[in-house]
């Protein structure tokens, strides 16, 4: 079996406990990780509390953090496939989709390589006479980065790009379900000729996640996971008193209507729902269908549904891999049954495979006349699509914003106005219209309600990193007169 290391003050080593890693294409343990200690833990935020105050990182300039971060995204470049196999190894999602996600993880890292430099404070013209203000924008300080097990190199890429771009260090905590491409990463992170501490990677569960956000050296927590853990988060700050910020699920609408351009928005839907396995925080996982276009609509999707090729995750030629975890299946296989009990109705899919490893198919759930069906309003994490009709415009808002998320959302119409409308009404961080699931290093990216608070991507982000500084500089010669002169 393959070991893997955590990182820490620039040095490899082995944790305090290990633990075994299952592949989730076989359900069998293929490697063994590092199961961070409070005390490794310890180690680390004080390694990137060192780095923070450390000549050689806060004494270098932006531009040269920029250049150290270019070299990083050409690095993450060159190894895009090796990481691309060991993340499909280690989480079971598809090998198409990791080759193409991470070798688009380098441009995030190019793009906040540029936005280094580019952080800029600003000068105020101030109400007083002989007085120069301005605000320095400064770096928060130590970063704990917490990511879940589905597409880390992205969801890390995007909090340690403009972390590290501001002047911030970090402890990234890998998820402990599928944590390799992590590890891994921080092998590359090495070869960039960052200092020893700017960054520190260490994996573990809860324990080690809550050791982390609650320790009084860290001034931010930047998280990507569900909201029950978000809570948790949000609690343990009151001890250190660290921002957070905050990516949650979803349970995002797909609105069609009727004049939609029928094969585009099916298309869109399938990658929508059933890419990364359906484990994607924007999944377009309720469908919202005008009622003059559904049965044309679900036809067709049925067909693609049962037509998706399901197979080994390493294979390119499979469309829909295992899930990650076996929880995960069970969550679905419940889930399915307790709305199917609420009388919603299943279309395809909707029961495990048989045979070794966490497989679950394509499924698609009309819950037209179970309006109340769980699947509605809680987040499945897996290849299920919900579907709910309309008549009216203000019946399909009404029904996009009937979560209590507000991730992502999608809108398909030939109609102008309608679709400014809609984005108008919608309440999600993103809306796509007649297009889904795109994303870029330019674009801000998050939530509101449920799904959390604050945005990656984008210059915001790097922004999100630093706090002012306001500075007076008075430039008058002239004595300071005694201020009691007249007593
Ligand atoms: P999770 O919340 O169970 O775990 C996420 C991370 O938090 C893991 O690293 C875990 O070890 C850690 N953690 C667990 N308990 C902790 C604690 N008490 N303190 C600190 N850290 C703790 O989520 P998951 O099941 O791994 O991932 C799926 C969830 O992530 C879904 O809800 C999905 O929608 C969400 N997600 C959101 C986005 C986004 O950008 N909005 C992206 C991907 C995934």
């Amino acid at each position: 079996m393959q070991t893997f290391q955590q990182y820490i003050g620039g040095a490899f080593e082995d944790a305090g406990a290990s633990f075994a890693s299952l592949d989730p294409a076989t359900g069998k343990p293929w490697a063994q990780m590092p199961s961070a200690s409070a005390a490794d833990v310890d180690r680390a935020v004080r390694a990137a509390e060192a780095a923070f105050f450390s000549a050689d990182w806060a004494g270098m300039t932006a531009t040269q953090r920029g250049k150290l971060l270019m070299r990083l995204a050409d690095l993450v470049a060159e190894n895009a496939p090796r990481l691309a196999r060991l993340e499909t190894r280690d989480t079971g999602k598809i090998i198409r989709e990791t080759s193409a996600q991470i070798a688009y993880v380098a441009e995030y890292y190019r793009y906040y390589a540029g936005l280094a430099d580019k952080i800029e404070g600003a000068h105020l013209p101030i109400d007083k006479p002989d007085m120069e203000v301005w605000l320095r924008r400064e770096p928060v300080g130590v970063v704990a980065a917490i990511v879940p097990w589905n597409s880390q190199l992205f969801l890390s890429a995007v909090k340690i790009g403009p972390a590290l771009a501001a002047g911030c260090t970090v402890v990234l905590k890998a998820s402990e379900e599928g944590p390799a491409p992590m590890l891994e990463f921080a092998r590359i992170f090495d070869q960039a000729g960052f200092p020893p501490g700017v960054l520190n990677v260490i994996t573990g569960g809860p324990e080690a996640g809550a050791a982390l956000t609650s320790h009084a050296s860290v001034a931010h927590v930047a998280f990507t996971g569900g909201p029950e853990t978000a809570r948790h988060i949000v609690r343990n700050s009151a001890e250190n008193l660290a921002s957070t910020s905050l990516e949650l699920g979803g349970k995002s609408p797909f609105i069609v209507f009727d004049d939609a351009d029928l094969e585009s928005a099916v298309n869109a839907q399938v990658s929508g729902i059933f890419a990364a396995t359906g484990q994607s925080c924007v999944a377009g996982s309720r469908l919202v269908i005008q009622k003059g276009i559904k049965d044309a609509f679900l036809a067709r999707l049925k067909e693609k549904a049962e037509a998706v090729v399901i197979g080994a995750p390493d294979d390119m030629a499979t469309e829909v891999g295992p899930l990650c975890t076996l929880k995960q299946r069970d969550h679905a296989l419940r889930l399915i049954e307790a709305s199917v009990a609420a009388g919603a109705e299943l279309v395809t899919g909707g029961t495990a495979a048989d045979g070794e490893g966490f497989y679950f198919p394509p499924t698609v759930l009309d819950c037209s006349a179970a309006p109340t069906a769980p699947c509605l309003s809680t987040e499945f994490f897996g290849p299920v699509l919900s579907v709910v009709s309309f008549e009216t415009e203000a019946e399909a808002l009404e029904i996009a914003n009937t979560t209590a998320f507000g991730l992502a959302s999608g809108v398909f119409t030939r109609n102008l106005t309608c679709a400014h409308r809609m984005i108008r009404g919608i309440r999600a961080g993103i809306v796509w219209v007649n297009t889904y699931r795109a994303v870029s290093p330019i674009a801000p990216f998050g939530g509101h309600g449920l799904s959390g608070h604050g945005r990656e991507g984008g210059l915001q982000a790097a922004l999100d990193y630093t706090k002012v500084k306001a500075v007076w500089l008075r430039t008058s010669d002239e004595a300071i007169p005694d201020p009691f002169v007249m007593r």
